[in-house]
């Protein structure tokens, strides 16, 4: 038997005119490494935003380890366990290193406060390679650095499903690897995760599964080199 943590069914977006989001289904077992894929534009963030209460569908549902969250604020689904890192990471910028994870820890996880919130920013930063760094602020990281805090603030609300929305763009072949590797030892620790990324090595690497948007579409939903092979696919990278 399998277990869905997450189910949605016929989500859509518009923007004034615009059908960002079509009629889209997507399910995902407990513990799986999902990939979203797709040419810019098609849909990926609405896509996540949608899912993580960020901005409202206009049609559809989705439901989350067993509630249906419709109607429920970003902050509410987080409680629940769902955690994203944005595209343009977003830190506190005043705040030191420690301080960004900790505010996570104490204000918006799912559990009501963990026994040591100091321990735990320690464990989290050290597990993103930042421990050394957690006197220092945002603006003294390098982009590697700054995705690594991001996914630690992702993380210090103790989600079961994490969202990662390209936390490797920019990033060197040795960096992706750092965070493909951390993304790996995360779902070892039984956190489901829905990866968002145009690296087509680091994709494949990582995915049990692949979904392809194009246009608000989902046009592909299947076993990674199945899916790369499917002529429509195919397609809408080659026009992209
Ligand atoms: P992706 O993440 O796949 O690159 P997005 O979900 O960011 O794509 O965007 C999908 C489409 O929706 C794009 O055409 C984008 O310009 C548009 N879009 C996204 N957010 C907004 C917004 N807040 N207002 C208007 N249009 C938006
Ligand atoms: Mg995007």
């Amino acid at each position: 038997m399998t277990d869905t943590i997450l189910n949605a069914t016929g989500l859509g977006k518009r923007f004034g005119g615009f059908v960002a989001l079509a009629n889209i289904d997507l399910s995902i077992d407990r513990g799986e490494r999902l990939g979203l894929i797709g040419p810019n534009g098609s849909g990926k963030s609405t896509l996540v935003n949608c899912l993580c209460g960020t901005l409202r569908n206009d049609s559809g549902q989705v439901e989350f380890d067993g509630h249906a969250l419709n109607g429920l604020k970003a902050h509410q689904r987080t409680r629940l366990g769902m955690a994203r890192s944005f595209q343009l990471p977003r830190p506190f910028h005043t705040l030191t290193l420690a301080e960004n994870v900790l505010v996570p820890i104490m204000y918006v996880g799912r559990a009501h406060g963990v026994p040591d919130p100091r321990q735990r920013c320690h464990e989290l930063l050290d597990m993103v390679g930042l421990a050394d760094k957690s006197a220092k602020r945002p603006g003294d990281l390098t982009q590697i650095e700054m995705r690594k805090l991001e996914l630690a603030r992702a993380m210090a609300s103790e989600p079961r499903l994490l969202i990662a929305d390209e936390a490797m763009a920019g990033l060197s072949h040795q960096e992706v690897d750092d965070i493909l590797a951390l993304l790996m030892r995360l779902n070892e620790q039984g956190i489901t995760i829905i990866m968002i990324e145009h690296i087509m090595r680091a994709v494949l690497a990582f995915s049990q599964r692949l979904v392809v948007l194009t246009a608000g579409r989902k046009i592909a939903d299947g076993d990674p080199r199945e899916v790369i092979r499917q002529p429509d696919v195919v397609a809408a990278y080659l026009g992209s």
